[in-house]
């Protein structure tokens, strides 16, 4: 399927929003609920223990079902499901916070040769006997489902109950992993969030129902779900209830607020709701980050984000890539332009512990640089392994970036913090036209008081091929008003 630049942003933004609302809520799981003033960061902690930025099984189990719809195989036939269901066991064999019905059907399954047959039964015997078969543990994991099927809505709906039903066979759990499977993909398509765009795909006899659970949520506080969201529909409840009754700001660049924040604030609401916090808020990330995208993801969340099996966001944006790719690998030229004038790493005019530069500079920098800013796409590899990393999400195209503004001063503010650590930082485009001088300018019009033209002058001045496109000047504009209103 053929997606623009912000469609593909919103794709990744399904698996980044849900590793970070999971990594958000780890170190709050079972707290009660928090003031709306309490502050909520990845703290790490809770059942792990988790370290800060680290995911937690929500995030770990839906890996396992991208790692194979990221090599375009579909999700419905058997040899997938072996696929994720094999993973999911060799991974609770570490994992320190498998969900109790997920673990008694991986290990019943297990001990009859783990397949995706043998979980099923299981998940079905333990519903027959239990008929307490409805955890939230199918929910949190559906995400990657959404984007296996972007093109196909009804595959979606047989896929998202067909993965559910692996380890939770309560029709709720599939209807749950239904209605925000289609949810995540009208986001991803649209840029729109409608919950209720997948209920005629639940049977007449339960669409009411969750009517009413959809209407109860949007009318109650996210807390309101804490005492039972163990259970699929409260967690499903909580979350909708989390991004529902959280405003979305108003777009104020000068003032430093823009819509783009919903993503945070919301999660931050789910956290503080309390209870089973991590897959609350993992839930509610995968929808957020369909709708806002990954450019709407937090630099400072970005940094810290990681976990089995040893992957960073970078990690998590390749396999949604790959996965909306059907499997293609990714065609990228990543052989940066040389020559023609490519400057060479200069200092930047107002901090010169700041070294702004292109790409192909990733191969010879200065042995002081212990942070790198890349503002385009970088090959695995061509970043010094010891350096921390920020990857952006920034287009050098007019109209192509949909958080352009909130991305811009994020960034910059991330730059702002590595220095505040004593880091010396690389920031670099591919070859320092648009994108490094239009965030090297905002950086040094906030440092030094400048005006943003003179900042941006005397930026341009040291990189000889400078010229920020018209959308990134409005942006700088925009971002500095209340600067220069002073
Ligand atoms: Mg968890």
């Amino acid at each position: 399927m053929d997606l623009t630049a912000t469609q593909r942003d919103r794709a990744v933004g399904v698996l980044l929003g849900t590793a970070a609302g999971d990594a958000l809520g780890a170190g709050y799981e079972f707290g009660r609920p928090l003031a709306a003033d309490h502050p909520v960061g990845m703290i790490g902690g809770g059942l792990g223990p988790f370290a800060p930025g680290e995911w937690t099984d929500d995030t770990s189990m839906a890996i396992a079902i991208a790692e194979i719809a990221a090599t375009g195989a579909d999700l419905r036939v058997e040899k997938s499901l072996d696929y994720v269901v094999e993973r999911w066991e060799r991974w609770s064999r570490t994992a320190p916070d498998v969900g109790v019905q997920t673990r008694s059907v991986l290990s019943t399954a297990a001990a009859r040769g783990i397949c995706a047959q043998t979980a099923r039964e299981a998940s079905e015997a333990r519903h027959l006997q239990t008929g307490r078969a409805a955890g939230n543990g199918s929910l949190m994991r559906t995400a990657p489902v959404a984007l296996a099927y972007l093109d196909d809505e009804s595959g979606l709906v047989d896929a998202a109950r067909t993965v559910s039903e692996l380890t939770h066979f309560d029709p709720d759990a599939g209807d749950a992993c239904v209605l925000w499977c289609t949810a995540i993909r009208h986001a991803v398509l649209t840029g729109e969030i409608d919950v209720r765009i997948g209920l005629g795909h639940i049977d007449s006899d339960r669409r009411r129902l969750w009517e009413a659970r959809l209407a109860e949520a949007e009318n109650s506080h996210p807390s309101a779900f804490t005492g039972n969201n163990g259970w699929v529909v409260a967690a499903l409840q909580g979350a909708w209830s989390a991004i529902s009754t959280t405003p979305v700001p108003e777009d104020d660049p000068g003032a430093g607020n823009f819509r783009a924040d919903h993503l945070r604030l919301a999660l931050e609401a789910a956290v503080r709701g309390g209870g089973d916090t991590d897959t609350v808020a993992a839930i509610a990330g995968a929808l957020l980050g369909a709708v806002h995208g990954a450019s709407a993801v937090p630099s400072q969340w970005r940094l810290m984000l990681h976990g089995w099996p040893g992957l960073r966001t970078r990690g998590l944006a390749q396999l949604a890539d790959r996965i909306v790719n059907n499997g293609e690998p990714d065609r990228f030229d990543h052989t940066y332009a040389v020559g023609r004038g490519t400057p060479m790493p200069v200092p930047h005019p107002h901090d010169d512990k700041v070294w702004i530069g292109a790409a192909h500079s990733l191969h010879s920098l200065d042995a002081t640089v212990d942070a790198v800013v890349s503002l385009c796409r970088v090959a695995d590899g061509h970043v010094p392994a010891e350096a921390t990393h920020l990857d952006v999400r920034l287009i050098d195209q007019v109209g192509e970036n949909a958080n352009l503004d909130f991305v811009l001063l994020d960034t910059v503010r991330a730059i702002e913090l590595l220095r505040a650590e004593g880091r010396t930082v690389f920031v670099h485009c591919a070859a320092a036209q648009s994108r490094t001088p239009t965030v090297a300018a905002l950086y040094g019009a906030r440092r030094q008081g400048l005006s943003i033209d003179q900042a941006l002058r005397e930026v341009c001045a040291v990189l000889p091929l400078a010229e920020p496109n018209p959308d990134f000047r409005a942006a700088l504009r925009r971002l500095h008003a209340a600067e220069e209103a002073r």
